[in-house]
């Protein structure tokens, strides 16, 4: 299991390659049963989470 540190290194690795100016959609993926997913807080992380990010253009095109 990674600990809080390295999950949050990985939410911040995971926001590079993502230019500027473009909308930053952040999801996280817990396993069922994750504690997180009823707080909305990583540090209550028991899981290894998936992380997805995407950027999108800001007109939609
Ligand atoms: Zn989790």
């Amino acid at each position: 299991m990674d600990s809080l540190e390295n999950k949050i290194q990985k939410l911040i690795s995971s926001f590079k390659g993502i230019e500027p100016g473009k909308i930053l959609n952040v999801i996280i993926k817990h396993d069922n049963g994750c504690p997180a997913l009823r707080s909305h807080n990583l540090s209550d992380c028991t899981c290894n989470p998936e992380i997805i990010t995407k950027g999108e253009n800001k007109n939609g095109n």
